[in-house]
């Protein structure tokens, strides 16, 4: 069977991980936004074989960027990082499939684009670490925390997809 059945009713909002239905939070940054490459970007998770279930395009506000990025509030560059994401129109997603937060990051490359090999959504488009255009989670335990941050349930599409050609 394919298990899409099993959970055709409801996947839970923040997914479940370790199956096809692990979810993930990916967040095009402002630059990302104001260079036009939102297209581009969300291409590469769509070809990749990845489900589109969760976007929508919104200006953070800085206490949500500094919600958001709370881990790192410790940081040299925490006030600069939260000026930065909220300093324009951010999209904000929700992508499904097995193993999407791992293999999220590893599309996405290494925080410092001179350090993301090309190929990569950061090694292909940016250049410094202060503008590297995209946000991914960085475990199955952030991504429940910022799909829960970002989404609500209605903000959320269950659809089937071509997924039975996806996994075997
Ligand atoms: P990632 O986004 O790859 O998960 P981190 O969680 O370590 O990386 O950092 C969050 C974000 O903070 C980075 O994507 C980047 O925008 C910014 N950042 C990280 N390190 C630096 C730095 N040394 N100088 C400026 N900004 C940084």
């Amino acid at each position: 069977t394919t298990g899409l059945v099993a959970c055709a009713d409801k996947t839970p909002l923040v997914g479940v991980p370790g199956t096809k239905f692990e979810r993930t939070f990916i967040a095009i940054k402002p630059d990302g936004v104001n260079r036009g490459l939102v297209g581009e970007i969300i291409c590469r998770f769509e070809r990749k074989g990845f489900k589109l279930v969760g976007i929508k395009i919104l200006h953070p506000t800085k206490a949500q960027a500094e919600e958001h990025y709370a881990d790192l509030s410790t940081k040299p560059f925490f006030a600069g990082l939260c000026n930065y994401f909220s300093s324009g129109a951010v999209v904000a997603m929700v992508w499904e499939g097995k193993g999407v937060v791992k293999t999220g990051r590893t599309l996405i490359g290494a925080t410092n684009p001179a350090e993301s090999t090309p190929g990569t959504i950061r090694g292909d488009l940016c250049i410094e670490v202060g503008r590297n255009i995209i946000h991914g989670s960085d475990s199955t335990d952030s991504a429940k925390a910022e799909i829960t941050l970002w989404f609500k349930d209605s903000e959320v599409a269950e659809y089937q997809g071509n997924q039975t050609w996806v996994y075997e």
